[in-house]
């Protein structure tokens, strides 16, 4: 989608998330999904499972060529319709199901070198604008509202100081690991973000007419109810 073009087309009934890793952006998602009747389209999940294909095959991560192989004779299954916000997206790849897997500490130090290939973004972008064709959606990611829906109704950029960010995603892996370690968890995420937001292609940036919300102080009720109510008057007022 050609941003001048997209800049005079009508808007698409679509909230787009985007934010750095550990900034809420998920679980949010998954509330206005649940709670307003939308899809709900993962898109980090997308390159995760494209990246534990690349390690599966021990494919360098930096060969195009051949990750996009594998990507294109792929079947990937997303689950639109979260259980609840707290569980991760089913995501079945190849038959297998992968949900525990794409969220791994080796598929999470991969992500980001898979995720710099222009190939491979162009790929999941298209998939991506497939999945939201089936009815109004909410997406997360680094790059919704500046290149895979440019013409959503509502944009977000949501945040939180770093800190608060690494003990969420510090919260979310104990309970499931229990070696988990804000150090570790900290050092994951800076790297992680210090990639996604330099990378030449589709960098993580803010959209220009996005609306910035900063989640440290706030409750994810009090996130969602904000998100909420910016929406259903775009929606109302035919933007
Ligand atoms: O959202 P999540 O943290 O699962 O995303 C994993 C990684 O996938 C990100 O760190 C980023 O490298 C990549 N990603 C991306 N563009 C998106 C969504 C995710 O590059 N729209």
């Amino acid at each position: 989608m050609n941003k001048n073009n997209t800049e005079n087309n009508a808007k698409v009934n679509v909230i787009a998330i985007d934010g750095p890793a550990g900034s809420g952006k998920s679980t949010i998602a998954k509330l206005l999904a649940k709670r307003l009747g939308l899809n709900y389209i993962d898109t980090g999940a997308t390159y995760r499972a494209i990246t534990l294909l690349a390690l599966k095959n021990n494919v360098d991560l930096d060969n195009e060529k051949e990750i996009l192989k594998l990507a294109k004779d792929a079947k990937i299954e997303i689950d639109s319709n979260p259980k609840d916000e707290q569980s991760y997206t089913k995501v079945i790849l190849n038959g297998e199901d992968v949900t525990e897997e794409i969220r791994s500490n080796l598929v999470g130090s991969a992500v980001s070198i898979v995720s710099k290939l222009p190939g491979i973004r162009k790929f999941l972008v298209n998939f991506q604008r497939s999945l939201a064709n089936k009815g109004a959606s909410v997406l997360e990611g680094r790059d919704i509202g500046t290149v895979v829906f440019p013409n959503a109704v509502l944009k977000v950029f949501l945040t939180a100081k770093n800190e608060e960010r690494v003990k969420r995603r510090l919260l979310q892996e104990s309970k499931k690991n229990l070696d988990a370690d804000f150090n570790k968890i900290k050092k994951e995420i800076e790297t992680r973000d210090k990639i996604d937001s330099t990378r030449k292609d589709s960098p993580l940036k803010i959209a220009e007419d996005a609306i910035i919300i900063d989640s440290t102080n706030l409750t994810i009720e009090e996130t969602f109810e904000k998100i909420k109510d910016i929406y259903l008057k775009k929606i109302n007022s035919k933007n």
